[in-house]
This record gives structure tokens, C-alpha cells and sequence, in this order.
């Protein structure tokens, strides 16, 4: 593991924002050069202009290369505001005791380099890998992969693959890993209601209709207060639980009072609780509002009656939900509600994925986890949404998330950071990982 932190504070140093297309040239060109220093053959994979490149490495396994391994990672981050929050710079990669600081941090520069010296260690230690590896590492992750697929297309043959490992891992707060096998799909609109040219004094609410209220009429058809989406066959598709999955999901521990703590909540949408709270974060679909403006939201009192208002909406899909079909089905509500005045701009759509259980992957994976960090945890799916559907539907090859990411590593927030112990336990995994998946 040599020089794993230190290449780590490398990484975090070259700033590489995808919203604001800020270092990522540079960050890609850092990490090609990285996996050349590690005994991996690096390039740099493009698309079109404006399109941020992959990096892709590859090692050919001198005694087995029936079998490859792929990583799928990224490395750009999101952006860093609010800046005042952090104790640090954002990009310092400051070691403090276990923990090192920065945005990237674990997300996904920890993660990534949990690989590349898994990798190293082999051919430093036996001058070989256990089998064939592929890494693939996007620049878009963070806004949403928007190419991804169009990557997997063009260089489905270069990238073909017997298996996937994920780009994270979660690791929970009792330092147990999460083998991770699905990710959520989701579906992202804009609804609008426009009413008169302008705003108006608001004493003319008596004569002019305000949007606010018809943006808020129409939301509240989508889903009644328990979560339940009203829209018309929106659960139509979805498979129900298997037997074997509901196995999984109760033997999945999730610590309901640590998480409120750690949101500062006292109760679950619908009250839910035990088994039906591990099934909604497994395999729920939402409909949130990510977002409403409209009006007058500033200091003091202001009586205006707005001309417009917005709402941005995120819809988390399960397997078998198609985001197209569901996309028509919205349409479909807002019309036979009455609310075809209502504008809708779609921003994202993909599909959720989901690796069978019984797929051997499976249970080397985590062997390997629970050999290098004592317990392993099988879920049957993130909570979150990433691009798996396009990797299982291109490249026909099973996908299975572990790693690093300790589950309050603050990703995404203030003071982002990876612990040391956690980057070794998984480097060592993702090493147990490889040897398991070469054997013949
Ligand atoms: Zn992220």
C-alpha cells in the first residue's frame, strides 16, 4: 500500500468540479498518470467536445485472462459551497489522525485509490494480477452521467467485462461493509404554472388566479401524505419482492435511532418502522419536491401576487420501472386532473438495476468482504440512483457496490472526509475480491 495516502492528497489537490467544468482536464490527465505509475496501462477515451473524457486502464492477467474484473469510478467531485462551513480548504487533503480531509475525499478519490493500489500490490508483490482488470473512470458522475451510456456504447467491445465492482461502497457505523447489488433509478422534472405577464400588487388576488396556488393543487395529486404515488399505474411494472430478497433485507441491521439522530428527526414518513423502513430504503419509490420558488421569499413582508411559480421534482424508480413509460404516465395525470396548463420539463430519466443474489459474483464478494473486515452486509440495493442500468444493459455483466465510503463521511457536504482505516480494510478487500473472481 505504498504511498496510499499520499497519492490520495494528490488526487484531492487537483480540484475537478464537473458542474463547473473546473480542473477536469487536469484531473484526468493526473489520474492516467497515476495508473501508469502503477503498473497499469492508462488512456484517455473521448467522445465529442464539451464532454468530459473516461480514463480507462487496463491489466492483462499473464496466467488467466478468461476472467476480467472491471472499476467503475469517477473523478470528479461537486462543487464545494458553502465555503464558510469548511474547517479547511475544501481541496486541502489535510491528514488529521484517521481521517483526511477534502472534497473527494471518499467520493470518489477514496474509493478509487482503494483500486489502483489493490492493483499495484499485485504486480509489485507477484509481477502478476489474479485476473484481467478494466478500470473505467468517468468525469460526469456527479451531474448525472450524462454519457456514460453513450462511453459504454462506443467501446462496448474495449470495455467487455465478466464483472462490475461500483464505484462506492458504504461502510456502515459499525464498521461494517454494505455489498451493495442495485442503485434506484429517478426521474427529474421541472413543473411551471404561469398566469398573468408579470406579478401583480397582490390586492388583485381577487380577480387574478395565483400560479402558487395551481402548482401547489396539482403537486398535491401526485402523492398522498403516507408517500404513495397517486399517479395513475405509476407501480405497474414493478416486480414485488422475492422470497429470498425479503430474507435479505431482514437480516439487513439498520439502526432507526442513529439515523434520526443523525438528521435531527423524531419519525419516518408514514410512521414506518422496522422491516417496512429497511424495504422503503431498499426498494421504495419517491416522489420528492426538491425545490418550490414562487413569489416573495426574502427578508420583511412584501404582498405581491406572482406571475409564475416552479417546482423541481425528483421520482426515485425501482426495477422494472421504465423513466420513459413513467414520463408519459405524468403527462397522462396532469391532463385527466385538469392541469394540462401545467408545463413539464424533463431533466433526467434512468432505470434502476439490480444484480441477482444468486449470482456467484455474489458470494465471492462477499467473502472477500468479510474475511478483511470481520462482517459483511448483503442489501439488495442503495437508496440512491448512479448509472447501473446502462453498465448491466451493455455490457451484460452483474454489478455489486463495496468499499470505503463510511456512511457519515459527510459526501457532498462541508468537511468531507475518508478514514485511513477504512482505505486499507478496502484496498485488502478489493485485493481478496480479485483473487476470488480469478480462480478456475
Ligand atoms: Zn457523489
Amino acid at each position: 500500500m505504498n504511498n496510499l495516502i499520499s497519492d490520495l492528497q494528490k488526487l484531492i489537490r487537483q480540484p475537478s468540479i464537473s458542474a463547473k467544468n473546473e480542473g477536469i482536464e487536469k484531473c484526468a490527465k493526473l489520474v492516467q498518470i497515476m495508473l501508469n505509475k502503477s503498473g497499469i496501462h492508462a488512456e484517455i477515451l473521448r467522445l465529442k467536445k464539451g464532454v468530459a473524457p473516461v480514463v480507462y486502464g487496463e491489466v492483462k492477467s499473464k496466467k488467466n485472462n478468461s476472467k476480467t474484473l472491471m472499476f467503475y469510478n469517477h473523478y470528479d467531485v461537486q462543487p464545494v459551497e458553502p465555503l464558510d462551513l469548511w474547517d479547511d480548504p475544501p481541496f486541502s487533503g489535510k491528514l488529521k489522525g484517521n481521517k483526511i480531509f477534502g472534497r473527494g475525499s471518499t467520493d470518489d478519490k477514496g474509493e478509487l485509490i482503494t483500486r489502483i493500489k489493490a492493483v499495484e500490490a499485485y504486480l509489485k508483490t507477484t509481477g502478476d494480477v489474479p485476473c484481467n482488470i478494466k478500470f473505467v473512470i468517468e468525469g460526469e458522475e456527479e451531474t448525472g452521467s450524462a454519457h456514460i451510456d453513450q462511453y459504454l456504447k462506443k467501446y462496448k467491445n474495449k470495455f467487455a467485462c465478466d464483472g462490475v465492482i461500483w464505484e462506492f461502497g458504504y461502510v456502515d457505523s459499525k464498521n461494517r461493509p454494505i455489498v451493495g447489488l442495485g442503485m434506484k433509478g429517478l426521474l427529474y422534472v421541472e413543473l411551471s404554472a404561469k398566469e398573468s405577464i408579470r406579478d401583480a400588487h397582490s390586492s388583485f388576488a381577487v380577480l387574478i388566479k395565483n400560479p402558487a396556488w395551481r402548482l401547489i393543487e396539482a403537486v398535491k395529486t401526485l402523492r398522498d401524505s403516507d408517500g404513495k404515488i397517486l399517479i395513475k399505474e405509476w407501480y405497474r411494472d414493478v416486480k414485488p419482492f422475492s422470497k429470498k430478497d425479503l430474507e435479505i433485507i431482514a437480516r439487513e441491521p439498520f439502526d432507526e435511532k442513529s439515523f434520526k439522530k443523525e438528521f435531527g428527526i423524531k419519525s419516518f414518513v408514514a410512521n414506518k418502522k422496522g422491516l417496512d423502513a429497511k424495504k422503503a430504503l431498499v426498494g421504495g419509490a419517491t416522489c420528492n419536491i426538491a425545490g418550490f420558488v414562487s413569489g416573495y421569499t426574502g427578508d420583511g413582508a412584501k404582498t405581491v401576487l406572482p406571475g409564475k411559480a416552479l417546482v423541481k421534482i425528483d421520482f426515485r424508480l425501482i426495477p422494472q420501472m421504465d423513466p420513459k413509460k413513467q414520463i408519459q404516465r405524468l403527462r397522462k395525470h396532469l391532463k385527466t386532473k385538469g392541469f394540462s396548463d401545467i408545463k413539464i420539463k424533463v431533466f433526467h430519466g434512468e432505470a434502476a438495476a439490480r444484480t441477482n443474489p444468486s449470482d456467484p459474483f455474489v458470494s465471492k464478494v462477499m467473502e472477500a468482504a468479510d474475511e478483511s473486515f470481520g462482517k459483511s452486509i448483503l442489501s439488495i440495493s442503495n437508496a440512491g440512483t448512479g448509472p447501473m442500468f446502462s453498465f448491466v444493459n451493455n455490457l451484460k455483466a452483474p454489478c455489486i457496490s463495496i468499499g470505503s465510503t463510511f456512511i457519515f463521511s459527510r459526501i457532498h457536504s462541508p468537511n468531507e472526509f475518508a478514514r485511513v482505516d477504512l482505505l486499507k480494510k478496502t484496498t485488502k478487500c478489493i485485493c481478496l475480491i480479485m483473487a476470488k473472481f480469478g480462480k478456475v
